[in-house]
């Protein structure tokens, strides 16, 4: 049998690399390699520009009526197509196939559905001068911009980029994370089927030092949008802050949850633990430092355990399995560390705390049962550094003041949950959490419109809604003497 090979593309059309290069794509539940991937260069990305530079004054000129048509249709062939892309996102990422159709998959066709309306809504401003004269500020599209995107949520975070960065008339060149590249490859077949004009978006396939780095430092990308690991951002910043690109950073977190003894006891249990190991904690929203007040410490924490321990890691093609693989074996060993150092600093595991052989075709997988510590200084690297894998650690605090010291201690501010009925508290400690997100009595509800985005190490500039239009677009103000 012959492995598929996954195709750049480019000028609307699928291309092997110029180098014929391939790497092995690797399906996290069994350890095999399952496909190939195309090892793009500097010759793809230099065939991807001329296709967006010359897709673009024809793409930006359309109306954005017709933009919003396009889109519309690429976001209906996806939702057409959830079953086979949920099936595909979960084979290559190692998580519940559940969770992709009912997470990854619909939220892809929404974005796609969410940013054609936008466009349509989008208004720029106009200041008047009274008789002296009048300026209005005109919003126009960049040109070829980049959009670079992790792991974790793939054809979710993807299109997240690429529907607001389309709708305001940029061309693109995607650069989807290298180990899991399929939705994207199968994106780029409904592009052409949804009849998207050619050199408009274009996807390159490979490892971030060899055409990340080479898209990014391309002298025509006037904007980068990227989402991953905040070195990798320090380091686009790096490259692009000398050469004034526009530059939207979605980094890493070490999100904390606030649990207040008076809290809704099973909607904070419940939505604790699922903010916990959602993907097997690979979002970069989980929750992975529970604080909670002292007086319902220990029963808090046997509830807690008993949910945690309930989640057993399967096949992810299993409808069954809510705990799935971790993506990648080198993910694996970077979390069974973490955990090895959460030990040496004097943690104690409740629960989990190593691999888990799953019977079957799974049996080579890179599983880790989800794991529980306390007994670990807030201020430790092991709450301090993120894991990004099904790893929580369970903190008591006795006051507001303790539990806001310790929460925004980090170098990140990306996400915080607070779980309290005391309504004056809740507004009092949102407003003083350091984070760019702030959830009250709930978690991951998200409203496309909102502002996206970390505070400190965790980015810079928001997404989402008019955020993201902004960001495509190139504001020019115009003053007309009357
Ligand atoms: P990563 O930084 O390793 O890679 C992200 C993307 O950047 C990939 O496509 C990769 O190939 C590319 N890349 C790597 N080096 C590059 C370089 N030098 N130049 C250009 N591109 C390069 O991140 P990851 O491991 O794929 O994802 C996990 C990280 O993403 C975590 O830190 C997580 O917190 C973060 N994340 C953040 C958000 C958010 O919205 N803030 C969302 C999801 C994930």
């Amino acid at each position: 049998m012959t492995m598929e090979r996954i195709a750049n593309y480019i000028d609307g059309r699928l291309e092997a690399p110029r180098s014929g290069c391939y790497i092995d794509n690797i399906e996290p539940a069994t350890g095999q390699v399952y496909s190939l991937i195309a090892d793009s260069d500097a010759a793809d990305l230099e065939q991807a520009m001329t296709a967006a530079n010359r897709a673009f004054p024809e793409w930006s000129a359309l109306s954005a009526e017709e933009r919003a048509r396009l889109l519309l249709g690429i976001a209906d062939r996806i939702e057409a197509e959830t079953e086979p892309l949920a099936r595909a996102e979960s084979i290559d990422t190692g998580k519940p196939i559940s969770l992709a159709r009912q997470v990854d998959i619909p939220r892809a066709a929404a974005n796609m559905r969410f940013f054609a309306h936008a466009i349509t809504q989008f208004a720029s401003e106009a200041h008047s001068m009274g008789p002296l004269a009048i300026n209005y500020t005109l919003r126009q599209p960049l040109g070829v911009v980049a959009c670079i995107s992790p792991w974790n949520l793939p054809l979710y975070l993807l299109t997240w980029k690429i529907a607001p960065a389309l709708a305001s008339g940029n061309c693109v060149i995607a650069k989807p994370s290298e180990l899991t590249p399929m939705t994207a490859y199968l994106l780029a077949r409904i592009c052409i089927d949804a009849g998207l004009p050619r050199g408009v978006l274009n996807i390159l396939h490979g490892t971030g030092p060899r055409i990340g780095r080479a898209l990014v430092a391309h002298p025509k990308i006037k904007a980068i949008a990227f989402t991953g690991g905040t070195r990798t951002g320090a380091e686009i910043a790096r490259i692009a802050a000398p050469q004034f690109k526009k530059l939207s950073l979605e980094l890493g977190g070490k999100n904390p949850t606030l649990v207040f003894a008076d809290c809704d006891w099973d909607a904070t249990l419940a939505t604790t633990v699922r903010a916990a190991f959602f993907n097997q904690g690979q979002a970069c929203l989980c929750g992975s430092r529970i604080f909670v007040e002292r007086p319902i410490y220990e029963r808090f924490r046997s509830d807690f355990l008993a949910r945690a321990e309930a989640l057993e890691p399967g096949d992810p093609l299993d409808e069954k399995t809510q705990q799935g693989a971790l993506v990648s074996e080198l993910h694996l060993h970077k979390v069974l560390s973490a955990i090895e150092l959460g030990q040496q600093e004097g943690g104690t595991i409740l629960a989990g705390g190593h691999r888990v052989t799953v019977p079957g075709r799974c049996a080579e997988g890179y599983f880790v049962k989800p794991t529980v510590f306390e007994d670990l200084a807030f201020d430790c690297r092991t709450n301090q550094e993120e894991i990004f894998g099904p790893v929580a650690t369970l903190i008591p605090f006795e006051s507001e003041a303790q539990v806001l010291e310790y929460a925004n201690s980090t170098e990140y501010g990306l996400a915080a949950t607070v779980w309290s009925r005391d309504v004056q508290r809740c507004h009092r400690v949102a407003q003083q959490l350091e984070a760019g997100v702030v959830w009250i009595n709930t978690w991951m509800v998200r409203d496309l419109r909102t502002p996206f985005g970390g505070m400190k190490h965790s980015g810079v500039g928001r997404e989402g809604g008019v955020e993201a239009l902004r960001f495509f677009t190139e504001a020019k103000n115009v003053c007309i003497k009357l």
